[in-house]
């Protein structure tokens, strides 16, 4: 088989690591999963038996033949030959659990895409060790950035285990971990409220060496900053991510 690296397609081929993994997902006969990824449908036939239904979303044409193959009997189930960054999933009628071993090329795409979704129970996936660092980091580290505080503002955000390089082909240079995301209860007062969370942690993070007080200029001023009880000379990654959800409150009613 031809491996598609622009599609970062690296198959698990460990059937003791597969086990694991679901083990962990711990799927159960009322769950409705989204699949990203299947490939070869590795996963997918370790849990489609145990589940409701399985939404399986996969790029490659290629493999789109086989997945039908192999899971055309499960007729709640479908499988969509489309990019995950098309698929709405706030469109789907039912609350969802997503899974994948995530395409490692556009993973962080993918998680900030899913941050705003409101179907979704919660997510585990096999990522790069260095994103999944990334979504766990707190703040006043280096790695802490927007995607800390996104994945942490909507998920509690637990790093399961690494996963050996020999448990893929082709074997990745990367180093991967397995992450779980649980959805938190939605912790804006609208969607005015999330909307500004959003634009005010992304300046935050564009001027990440700069004071607070320079990269959030545009949203509070000295007397706002007094006001919120926070030190204007403090950067980016000193901020926890109430800090930012309360930043945003305050923003959107001045
Ligand atoms: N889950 C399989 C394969 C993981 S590799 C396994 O564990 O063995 C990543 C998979 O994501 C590949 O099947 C690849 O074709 C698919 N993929 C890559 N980009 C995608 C995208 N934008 N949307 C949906 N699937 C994608």
């Amino acid at each position: 088989m031809q491996y598609k690296k622009n599609l970062g397609q690296h198959f698990l081929k460990d059937q003791n690591i597969v086990d694991k993994l679901v083990r962990h997902i711990n799927p159960s006969k009322d769950d409705e999963v989204v699949e990203i990824g299947p490939g070869n449908g590795v996963m997918t036939k370790s849990i489609i038996n145990r589940v409701k239904k399985m939404i399986l979303i996969e790029k490659d044409c290629d493999l789109i033949d086989d997945l039908k193959r192999q899971f055309h009997e499960y007729e709640n189930s479908s499988i969509l030959n489309i990019d995950v960054l098309n698929y709405n999933l706030n469109s789907l009628s039912h609350s969802v659990r997503v899974i994948g071993n995530l395409p490692y090329n556009i993973s962080t795409e993918i998680i900030f895409k899913m941050c705003n979704c409101n179907k979704i129970i919660d997510m585990h996936f096999m990522l790069q060790k260095e994103v999944v660092d990334r979504i766990i980091a707190k703040s006043n580290s280096k790695i802490y950035g927007r995607l800390s505080i996104m994945a942490q503002a909507y998920f509690n955000v637990k790093k399961m285990f690494d996963i050996s390089e020999n448990v893929f082909t082709p074997k990745p240079k990367v180093k991967s971990s397995f992450v779980r995301l649980s959805a938190k209860k939605y912790p804006f007062h609208n969607k005015n409220h999330e909307n500004i969370f959003y634009v005010i942690v992304k300046s935050a993070f564009e001027g990440r060496r700069k004071m607070i007080k320079t990269s959030l200029k545009s949203y509070l001023n000295a007397s706002d900053f007094n006001n919120i009880n926070l030190k204007p000379d403090l950067r980016a990654e000193n901020l926890t991510v109430n800090d930012y959800i309360l930043i945003s409150d305050y923003v959107q009613k001045i």
